[in-house]
């Protein structure tokens, strides 16, 4: 963790950075949906981000079982976040 320091662009807060998902109301990442996204799914693919990396999927109440069964079943899941409506 401390060598991450010398960049000063640690993500700690979750907030902020180059995360996918635009502002108000991400859609739905799911291939051909457009539905509002209700949930965050952080992810993170070891062998090509570093391990504090989080890449950001949006999913609707109707993708999320599939997106996070994707991700989980890869072992590249990390968080589920609701979304604020
Ligand atoms: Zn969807």
């Amino acid at each position: 963790m401390a060598g991450l320091s010398l960049f000063g662009a640690s993500p700690g807060d979750g907030g902020a950075g180059s995360q996918e998902v635009p502002g108000d109301a991400p859609q739905c990442s799911a291939k051909g949906c457009r539905a509002d996204a209700v949930w965050a799914l952080r992810w993170n693919n070891p062998s090509l981000h570093p391990p504090e990396r989080r890449k950001t999927w949006a999913a609707c109440e109707e993708h999320l079982e599939h997106l996070s069964a994707f991700l989980s079943m890869r072992g590249f899941l990390r968080e589920t976040e609701r979304l604020p409506a």
